[in-house]
């Protein structure tokens, strides 16, 4: 029986339907194959077995973990009230593996993230795991290293759908604005594709970025963003020289053949100048692939377009990108922003990522911002760019650039 199944029985056990209250944990060792390559299987084997003995001695005798991965436990957690006391037990399994493991004889430290997932009458056990799954992969980001799954029933999206959503172009280009923080004046605005699918309804974007990277389907959708983008941005940013607008490009798209000379050709097919283009990079992709990515942005940057670190301060990045080449922009990541009215120690760490932007003459924006008391900290930081929900909304194209036809 696959360890999958042995989940599956234990959910249904100890979760049945008629008493459905409880949470799925997915628990992940990170970074184990890195530990496997330095130290060996020997010392990797000790290490999981020291792992199970102290995921176990933080567990109720109710509860059931089962490996289902080389680096993957579920927990299943029955009898929970509410998802405040599924947060509680996954913060208690984060801390149990704060200090470090003895690994036959050699304390080892494991970096653990923990997915949350809330079962339910209506959950079954597989989306209940695709769920806690989705969850876990959310904390690796997340500073505290657990997150609950927030919402959204797990779609599964068809590769038709978003095969028929792109080529038959079902999806939305929404602008979100950019602001300056000093002088609160418009200078850009952000790209963020849409897709309302009439059988699945809104499907987030991270959600069908992915299933795109997965199937095959990323070029598409990207040279989809590229040419929709441009296509409404061209008219007011001829008009407007100083605008901007950024483009999301996912890695795998930007390293892909042809890349270079598909966004020249859409460059002149629109006729919009480079200089008004900032691609925005997720900083995950320098760590994964970082000569290749350097290659494509290199090529992009001599034609005149502009490179952006989207998501900055969550990729476990050495930051040696920036010996290699030079960036135009570092998007310091929602979750600072988030908390960093909440945490002095969070704020200084955004001062100390604006000072160093600026050493590397670098522009500095500011996602997430959701109110003024983070818009005025953030300008007097010295931050430059603000971008967030209380500056201004994601909007259909036409309506965000609707002010520029009224003049
Ligand atoms: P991102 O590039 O970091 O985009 C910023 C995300 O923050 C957007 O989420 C935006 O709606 C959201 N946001 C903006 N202001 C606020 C705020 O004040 N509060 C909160 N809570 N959120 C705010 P969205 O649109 O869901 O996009 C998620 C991610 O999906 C984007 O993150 C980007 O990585 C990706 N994405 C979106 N459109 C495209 C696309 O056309 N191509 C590619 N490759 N990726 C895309
Ligand atoms: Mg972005
Ligand atoms: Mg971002």
């Amino acid at each position: 029986m696959l360890n999958r199944d042995v989940v599956f029985e234990a959910i249904a056990r100890l979760m049945p339907p008629a008493q459905p209250q409880g949470a799925l944990l997915v628990v992940r060792m990170q970074r184990m194959r890195e530990f496997e390559a330095v130290f060996g299987y020997q010392a990797s084997d000790a290490l999981v077995s020291a792992f199970d003995e102290r995921l176990h001695g933080c567990l109720r005798g109710v509860d059931e973990a089962v490996r289902i991965g080389e680096c993957d436990y579920a927990v299943v957690l029955p009898g929970l009230r509410d998802a405040n006391h599924a947060t509680l037990a996954a913060a208690k399994v984060s801390r149990a593996f704060q200090s470090p493991l003895d690994a036959g004889g050699r304390p080892s430290r494991v970096v653990v993230s923990v997915g949350v997932a809330m079962s339910g009458a209506e959950v079954s056990p597989e989306a209940l795991c695709l769920n806690a799954d989705a969850a876990c992969a959310q904390a690796q980001r997340q500073p505290e290293r657990h997150a609950v799954f927030n919402g959204q029933a797990q779609v599964s999206i068809g590769y038709e759908d978003l095969h028929h959503a792109i080529t038959s172009n079902r999806l939305q280009v929404y602008l979100q604005p950019l602001f300056a923080l000093e002088s609160g004046t418009l200078c850009g605005y952000e790209s963020l594709a849409r897709w309302h699918d009439p059988r699945l309804g809104f499907v987030r974007p991270d959600l069908f970025v992915t299933a795109a990277e997965q199937t095959g389907l990323i070029d598409g959708l990207t040279r989809w963003s590229i040419n929709a983008t441009l296509r409404h941005c061209a008219p007011v940013f001829k008009a407007h020289p100083h605008l901007h607008c950024g483009i999301n490009i996912s890695p795998i798209a930007l390293t892909a053949a042809g890349f270079v000379d598909q966004m020249s050709a859409a460059l002149r097919i629109w006729d919009v100048r480079p200089e008004q283009v900032m691609l925005e990079v997720t900083e995950t992709a320098f760590v994964d692939n970082p000569q290749l990515i350097g290659q494509a942005l290199t090529r992009l940057r001599e034609m005149g377009m502009k490179i952006a670190v989207d998501d900055f301060g969550t990729g476990y990045s050495s930051l040696s990108y920036f010996r290699h080449f030079h960036v135009d922009e570092l998007k310091i990541d929602i979750s600072f922003v988030r908390d960093m009215m909440h945490s002095p120690r969070v704020c200084r760490l955004v001062e100390s990522i604006i000072n160093m932007a600026h050493s590397l003459e670098a522009v500095t924006v500011a996602e997430g911002i959701e109110d003024s008391a983070v818009w005025n900290k953030l300008r007097e930081l010295g931050c430059d760019i603000g971008q967030g929900y209380y500056p201004g909304r994601p909007a259909p194209a036409d309506e965000a650039l609707a002010q520029f036809s009224a003049t």
